[in-house]
């Protein structure tokens, strides 16, 4: 069916005059509201306004222009159905065959700091959506576009069929529609819901009543944690004016296509890489703990140190960097098997040496400060939210408790530790030495039994753990825990502190000679 009048109504007025322009061009009559009426006449295109399509003006501030009978009598009657065909002409109701519509910025507008509550009910869209739901429930005989990256399709597939678009185009537009007003109504339910009932935004809190989040899915996996699961992996369109973080902005160099598990080590290993600013760091992630982290003078020697903290673990790991890998970072993991290798970016003689294993995954991440608005985690029946864990340490806020203080070198690998231990499942204790993890016990039911375990790993990879620093993710909540780092030989600790027992544990870590410093801030990682 050769579309014959299109009603254009946009409040981002991106590409609408060339488009308007073009559709002009195949001969079609243009129907507008006011500012989009007057942006096509302007530029010396033929317009109806809706108020001369209507008969009735434009009201109470545009907030009544298109809810209209003439302008919905257009748009939902069947075009297949006699009966509807000659109801509307009884009621001298043209056919609107193609709608052009996108809505008042809500977001943008809540995304505003300091935005009030009545900037942004006056920027809820009510005409928009309804044409918009009206045009996609008739998809059958109504093309509507609200993305303006639509409009190249649109115009040449109009083109090359005789003015028509093919119904498989028309649904996918309308599949479009119904998900962008989902999410548009989401949007001002979770804006709302945050209010208290005199609608004051300066104290909205944090958590909507009813959160509404919509995912849009990035790809189907071939399958989920077991290869008897399915799986999808989804990117969050959740909180309006959030940067994207994580994986949202990744891209795939080579390799295999990457699995549910390479994704979710991926993520742990690109956040728990992306603190370290300062000097090139290395992450190998393994079951999404880290197994070997590092900092040294260069990506190369960063790999190596963390590699040596567990060579079997790391067989099948995921590698992060902060910095470009070069060739000689690339020859060394060459040796390994690893899943995935990540970076900002890799350079070419890296890429060359990459080239033989067309298996391995290679992403670049940048670096960047997003972050997801909100941390999900699935239960029975429900989700619980919280905000991400950002919280950093500087040395000013650590508090030295026993006798003896630590040195600056300790201090150095103490700091280090403790952005470690946070990528840690918990109970996490972390043995550190000079800018490398020396020992990882990690996901322990006892922090004594962590303890044992990274003091295992260390003499087990063949690393002298005498005169290393240790992390614990949360406070010791006795004495037993601070013994087995002492006897391993840590000379220095850091951990919350807040336990009972802390007199006995800084007692115990005096008569040991352990300096030890508390955070006041506790990592649990589940
Ligand atoms: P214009 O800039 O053309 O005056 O207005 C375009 C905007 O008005 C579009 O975002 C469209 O969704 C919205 N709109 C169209 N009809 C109505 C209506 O009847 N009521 C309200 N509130 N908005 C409408």
């Amino acid at each position: 069916m050769t579309i014959q009048t299109a009603l254009l109504s946009v409040s981002d007025k991106t590409g609408v005059l060339d488009f308007a322009r073009a559709l002009h061009g195949l001969g079609l009559k243009l129907i507008s509201t006011g500012g989009t009426a007057k942006l096509l006449a302007d530029n010396g295109l033929p317009v109806t306004e809706i108020s001369q399509h209507t008969g009735f003006p434009e009201m109470l501030d545009g907030r009544v222009k298109t809810l209209h009978p003439t302008v919905h009598g257009g748009l939902l009657a069947r075009r297949d159905l006699p009966a509807h065909m000659d109801t509307i002409k009884a009621h001298g109701i043209p056919t609107i065959d193609l709608v052009v519509v996108n809505l008042y910025p809500f977001e943008a507008t809540i995304s505003k700091p300091g935005v009030t509550f009545e900037d942004a009910i006056e920027n809820i869209d009510i005409g928009g959506p309804a044409m918009l739901r009206s045009s996609a429930k008739n998809h059958h005989g109504v093309t509507v576009v609200i993305d303006p990256a639509d409009y190249a399709t649109v115009l040449d597939e109009m083109k090359a069929n005789a003015g028509a678009t093919t119904y498989a185009t028309r649904l996918a537009l309308a599949k479009k529609v119904f998900a962008h007003t989902a999410r548009y109504d989401g949007m001002i339910a979770n804006f709302l819901t945050r209010l208290s009932n005199d609608g004051s935004t300066e104290n909205a809190r944090a958590y909507p009543d009813v959160l509404t989040v919509q995912f849009k899915k990035v790809q189907d996996m071939r399958y989920g944690e077991n290869p008897h699961q399915s799986a999808a992996f989804y990117e969050d369109v959740l909180t309006a004016g959030v940067p994207k973080g994580l994986l949202a902005g990744y891209t795939q160099l080579q390799g295999k296509e990457l699995s549910y598990n390479n994704i979710a080590d991926a993520d742990a290993a690109w956040e728990c890489v992306r603190q370290f600013t300062d000097e090139p760091a290395c992450v190998i992630i393994k079951h999404a703990n880290p197994c070997g982290v590092a900092i040294a003078d260069s990506p190369l020697a960063a790999y190596q140190k963390a590699f040596k903290t567990d060579t079997t673990s790391a067989f099948g790991g995921i590698i992060a960097f902060n910095r470009t890998v070069d060739a000689a970072c690339a020859e060394a993991m060459s040796k390994q098997f690893a899943e995935v290798i990540i970076a900002p970016a890799f350079d070419d003689a890296a890429r060359a040496v990459f080239a033989a294993k067309q298996n391995l995954r290679l992403m670049t991440v940048s670096l960047g400060d997003g972050q997801n608005p909100l941390d999900i985690k699935r239960v029975g029946g429900g989700i619980l939210a919280q905000s991400p864990d950002t919280r950093t340490m500087s040395e000013a806020e650590l508090k030295v408790v026993t006798t003896l203080a630590p040195t600056k070198d300790q201090l150095r690998d103490l700091l280090f530790a403790w952005r470690v231990a946070k990528f840690v499942k918990s109970n996490a204790i972390v043995f550190c030495k000079d800018g490398m993890t020396v020992g990882v016990g990690a996901g322990q039911m006892s922090r004594v039994d962590s303890a044992r375990i990274a003091a295992i790993k260390a003499a087990n990879a063949g690393l002298e753990i005498k005169g290393s620093v240790v992390a614990s993710d949360a406070f010791f909540p006795f004495r037993d825990g601070l013994d087995v780092l002492a006897d391993a030989g840590a000379v220095a600790v850091i951990q919350p502190g807040g336990s009972m027992r802390d007199e006995e544990v800084i007692a115990a870590a005096n008569e040991r000679g352990v300096a030890m410093v508390l955070t006041g801030v506790r990592h649990f990682r589940h």
